[in-house]
């Protein structure tokens, strides 16, 4: 739970977005683990409580049904 300075040269044109909700990461993001271990990166810090709060949602009775239409 930090934020993390990027290391980006000036001439590197590659794009990083945010793991919660996939905004542009300009500059620095806010790094933290989620339950299951995995390290997120994020665009603002706010977005750790709201991947916390998605993945809840996940669990909720009717979301497994929609996801299982993917192939
Ligand atoms: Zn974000």
């Amino acid at each position: 739970m930090t934020w993390v300075a990027s290391t980006k040269t000036w001439n590197d044109t590659s794009v990083d977005n945010c793991d919660v909700c996939g905004n542009l990461i300009i500059n620095r993001y806010w790094s933290f683990t989620d339950d299951d271990g995995i390290v997120m990166r994020a665009c603002r810090q706010d977005d750790e409580e709201l991947a916390a709060w998605l993945k809840d949602q996940r669990k909720q009775p009717g979301y497994a049904s929609f996801t299982s239409i993917r192939r």
